[in-house]
């Protein structure tokens, strides 16, 4: 589904990644995790083209999303994002986040949209929130409400950039839920996540990155269990 070849990126002298070389199947889970600054957010935004690579390519579903012709906003369209911080509309229900690109890009009808808006808060656990506004809702409320739009677009890939990090402890369950359904689902995903015991359990594959260089990548019973780096020791040893 995702092939990754020799990526770099540099903001001016710092080099943020420092050639990345992978491939994600069709279905599979990846859980990216590493120290702070390690270049993960770097590599999932490179993945959607919000950071232009300074290197290599990327392939997606067969596309090079990396050559200057492709059409950078159909396969944006492709992939769902989503961030730590939720970025909803505040100025539209729950219903109408979710709906409105649906609408805008991908010329569903409103009702269609609204129809399909309602199954996926059915899905995320949140079918009586539809038209109440963001503000009125629980972090772990508007970050699901973020997943339910991403998917109102119907990716083939989705990308969690620590979803669960600016959420109090005791809304990360409920978003965690919702990611693992997904991942279940079938969904090719990669999660960029400080929940150890998450990656351990939901993912099929880790993605150890250091100093933007994707240091290992194994089953996560493997690399919990025995690290084959130091790097990968030693960050193990701080977080657990
Ligand atoms: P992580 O997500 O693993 O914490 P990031 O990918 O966010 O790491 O950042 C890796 C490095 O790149 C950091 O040193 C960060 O300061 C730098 N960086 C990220 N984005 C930019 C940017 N837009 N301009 C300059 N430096 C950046
Ligand atoms: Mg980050």
């Amino acid at each position: 589904m995702i092939n990754v070849e020799q990526l770099t990126k540099s903001f001016g002298k710092l080099e943020v990644l420092r050639g990345i070389t992978t491939s994600v199947e069709r279905g599979e889970v990846v859980a990216v995790i590493g120290p702070s600054g390690s270049g993960k957010s770097t590599f999932l935004r490179c993945l959607n083209m919000l950071e232009t690579p300074s290197g290599g390519r990327i392939e997606i579903d067969g596309i090079e999303i990396t050559d200057p012709k492709t059409d950078i906003t159909k396969v944006r369209q492709r992939i769902g994002m989503v961030f730590q911080h939720f970025h909803l509309f505040p100025h539209m229900t729950v219903i109408d986040n979710i709906a409105f690109a649906p609408v805008k890009v991908k010329g569903l009808s409103r009702e269609e949209a609204r129809a399909k808006g309602l199954e996926l808060l059915r899905r995320v656990g949140l079918e009586d929130k539809a038209d109440v506004y963001p503000s009125r809702l629980s972090g772990g409320q508007k970050q699901r409400v973020a997943i339910a739009r991403s998917l109102a677009m119907d990716p083939d890939v989705m990308l969690f950039d620590e979803p669960t990090s600016a959420l109090d402890p005791e809304m990360v369950k409920e978003v965690l839920s919702v990611i693992r359904d997904l991942a279940s689902s079938g969904m090719t995903m990669l999660i960029v996540t400080h929940e150890m015991k998450f990656a351990r359990e939901a993912a099929d594959t880790v993605y150890f990155l250091d100093g933007g260089l994707l240091i290992e990548k194994a089953k996560p019973e493997e690399f919990f269990t025995r690290p084959q780096s130091e790097r990968a020791a030693r960050f193990l040893e701080q977080v657990l």
